[in-house]
């Protein structure tokens, strides 16, 4: 077809990419949509309409893709559009026009470049997406060529998932690049290209080698997946709309009227063909290769030639789980009929080359909706907001949930319920969304906020300091217990030999505990009645039970689980605070004052023994006889210090107001920087103020150094 034929010749694509630009809607109607995906060939009503409806949505969906760069509908939704308008015009070619979609790639091109014509079409493959549908082109290969099996050799590439383009080499200089555009016409990139380091601005010339007179090649220009990454980071930081894919990603780029952006985006290129030039004698597509590798294209290097279905399916077995380690995405693997004669031979549609097929990997990544978002609570009390997904198959299983991570994650992303988003799912990784498709959004999109009670036992949640996630802070949810038994009997803590994690998750599973305090009332029976226990092991673990409740208040503290409180943390408690519950009533200023001790830590004790639910479990395990009180304070513990509070005043002569505070923490007091009702006495050294007005107030015991002194010695 002339230029100027094709012109003329635009057809349905045009018009429904220009009602969408009008309307500054997607105007996708998902019934329509669904109804077009799901169709039966042999069952349609009526064919015509239903081919013109496809036509239509096909149309819509390559201006998103090929125009914006910014697709609203999967590849693989897209591809069954395409397939299924397929199998209508196989069962009713009386319907076929030259403007059909199965007939022409690509879209209309958009101004902004210059058009060129290009040597030979470049052309779309023929998919296959299963080995039977390969065998079924091999098949046809061979009648077609009236070959037997053994005498086509094939080759098998990576199918690079980037963009299309031709490169015209002139006399060995680089003289023109084109994107493949609808195939005929292709829009005039050269000085972006040009930009690209692995495109030689020059062939190499080599004694031996003939450089022709033209040479146009064809290749995939791409992003590597981290750069990929770099830039939808950096966009997302500006604000701008993100790329749905690396390829989209190329092609935007690719197409970018300053060359200075295209450079900026660090694009690579793989060559993967050349058009037959009668200058150069050479036979097949892999002498060619090796030919263009030679003149200094850059060729990729995982090439193999093969005969015959199972050496082909061994080359994509080898390649579905390896090419996730491949700096670069692929989508598939490219099988050619090598020899050229036989590539003449076997000829090409309008469409696809017939010696070529595209075995496309299960998709990666899907087009769905969330239908709800809601908050699950992990064992360790993060609480994760999940979306609820309208099921889709993505890497050959059916998801219907995805994570969402944490409320920032869901602001930066711009989530909202009922929002169509792309969802990622690579092997045994939990599905994740890429992105939304915000031009699908109608108006009926909710936002969603993060709840501040926990949803599974109703408690506070908080935002530790300089954590994204939020917590629950209660000992008793039932959501963290299984982790948190496991701890509190685990080995540092009050190490209750043979209560592992399969016991612990057995008495939950039984229900005979549902919290850590709980231990402490299994009967003899509870523990019998569970499977591989004996008279002997029942009593083991009674007896383990049982001892574990003499264990230092510092293990007990630390056992409890409550956040930032380690062994280490909880050793520097038990120095200060004589009992438990003199640090239950501690206030937040007290706590933070103490040596080793921040904010972080601080907030977080006060709001565990905030907790109703905390609360319970520390009375039950007073109850059992669980020890409370500190064992460093019974060694060292004075009479005079000990469960007091002093607050320190004016300038002492032979102590510094460290020392001082360290010597009445050693004895198993406290000191706090202000005096209350509860301050049990005031150490008053020279030149005092207010504290000391303070005190007399409240009728507070004044102590002088000297008297300090005495008490120590005491
Ligand atoms: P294709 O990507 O399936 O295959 C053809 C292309 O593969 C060639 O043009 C070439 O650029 C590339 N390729 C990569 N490595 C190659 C190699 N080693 N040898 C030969 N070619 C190689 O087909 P297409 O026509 O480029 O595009 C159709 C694709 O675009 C489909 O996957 C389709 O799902 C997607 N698409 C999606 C939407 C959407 O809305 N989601 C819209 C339009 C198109």
């Amino acid at each position: 077809m002339k230029k100027e034929e094709y012109e003329n010749n635009e057809g349905s694509d045009k018009k429904a990419a220009d009602k969408i630009t009008a309307d500054n809607k997607t105007d996708v109607s998902l019934d329509v949509l669904e109804t077009l995906l799901n169709i039966d060939a042999e069952k349609v009503k009526d064919p015509e309409g239903t081919v013109n409806a496809i036509r239509d949505e096909i149309a819509r969906h390559n201006y998103y893709y090929y125009i914006k760069d910014n697709p609203i509908i999967s590849d693989h939704q897209y591809d069954m559009l395409l397939r299924n308008l397929s199998m209508l015009e196989k069962k009713y070619p009386e319907l076929i026009t030259e403007d059909s979609p199965t007939q022409r790639i690509g879209a209309p091109l958009e101004g902004g470049f210059s058009t060129v014509e290009h040597g030979e079409r470049m052309l779309s493959l023929q998919d296959a997406f299963d080995y039977r549908e390969l065998k079924d082109f091999l098949d046809r290969v061979y009648r077609d060529l009236s070959a037997a099996e053994n005498e086509v050799e094939f080759v098998c590439e990576l199918k690079i998932d980037g963009s299309a383009v031709s490169l015209v080499y002139e006399d060995g200089r680089f003289s023109r690049g084109a994107t493949r555009g609808d195939g005929i016409l292709g829009e005039d990139i050269t000085s972006n290209l040009k930009t690209i380091r692995a495109i030689p601005l020059r062939l190499f010339k080599r004694t031996g080698v003939k450089i022709p007179s033209r040479l146009e090649v064809r290749g995939e220009v791409y992003l590597a997946k981290d750069e990929f990454k770099r830039i939808n980071t950096e966009r997302e930081e500006e604000g701008l709309a993100t790329f749905a894919n690396p390829r989209n990603a190329a092609a935007g780029s690719l197409r970018q009227i300053d060359p200075k952006n295209t450079a900026s985006r660090r694009l690579n290129i793989f060559i993967y063909g050349a058009v037959a030039s009668g200058e150069l004698d050479i036979a097949s597509h892999y002498e060619m290769l090796n030919y263009l590798a030679e003149v200094g294209l850059r060729i990729n290097p995982n090439i193999r030639k093969a005969a015959g279905l199972d050496e082909i399916k061994r080359y994509l077995e080898s390649w579905e789980e390896k090419r996730k380690d491949l700096p670069y995405e692929t989508d598939g693997v490219v099988i050619k009929v090598n020899d050229f004669t036989y590539q003449q031979k076997l000829g090409q549609t309008s469409r696809n080359p017939r010696w070529a097929i595209a075995y496309k990997f299960p998709p990666e990544e899907e087009v769905t909706c969330i239908v709800d978002i809601k908050v699950s609570v992990g064992r360790t009390g993060a609480l994760t907001p999940v979306a609820v997904l309208r099921p889709v198959t993505v890497a050959g299983s059916t998801i219907s949930h995805a994570t969402l991570h944490n409320e920032d994650e869901i602001r930066r992303k711009d989530v909202k319920v009922g929002d169509w988003v792309v969802v990622h799912k690579a092997g045994d990784v939990i599905p994740e969304i890429v992105k939304v498709i915000k031009e699908r959004r109608d108006g009926s999109q909710k936002e969603f906020r993060m709840p501040d009670k926990c949803p599974v036992c109703g408690s506070d949640v908080i935002k530790p300091e300089g954590e994204v996630a939020l917590r629950c802070t209660s000992m008793a949810c039932p959501a963290q217990q299984y982790e948190r038994i496991v701890h509190f009997a685990s080995k540092g803590a009050m190490d209750v030999e043979g209560l592992g994690p399969a016991i612990v998750e057995k008495l939950l599973d039984k229900k005979l505990i549902k919290d850590s305090a709980d231990i402490y009332y299994l009967k003899y029976d509870d523990i019998f009645s569970l499977e591989n226990f004996k008279e002997k092991s029942t009593k083991n673990l009674l007896g383990a039970i049982e001892k574990s409740k003499k264990k230092p208040l510092s293990r007990l503290l630390f056992a409890m689980g409550i956040r930032y409180v380690g062994s280490h943390t909880a050793d520097v408690f038990t120095r200060v605070f004589a009992d438990l519950d003199s640090l239950m009533h501690a206030g937040y200023e007290e706590i933070e004052e103490i040596k080793e001790i921040g904010p972080k830590i601080a907030e977080s004790i006060i709001s565990f023994f905030k907790q109703e639910q905390n609360l319970k479990v520390i009375e039950k395990l007073r109850k059992a006889g669980v020890n409370f009180s500190s064992e460093l304070k019974k060694v060292l513990k004075k009479e005079a210090f000990a469960g007091k509070t002093f607050v320190l005043t004016g300038k002492l002569n032979d102590f510094s107001r460290d020392e001082a505070k360290e010597i009445i923490e050693n004895f198993g007091g406290r000191v706090t920087s202000s005096v209350s009702r509860g301050t049990d006495a005031v150490l008053v050294g020279e030149s005092t103020g207010s504290k000391l007005d303070d005190a007399r107030r409240y009728n507070i015991r004044l102590i002088s150094e000297e008297e300090f002194k005495k008490m120590i010695k005491d």
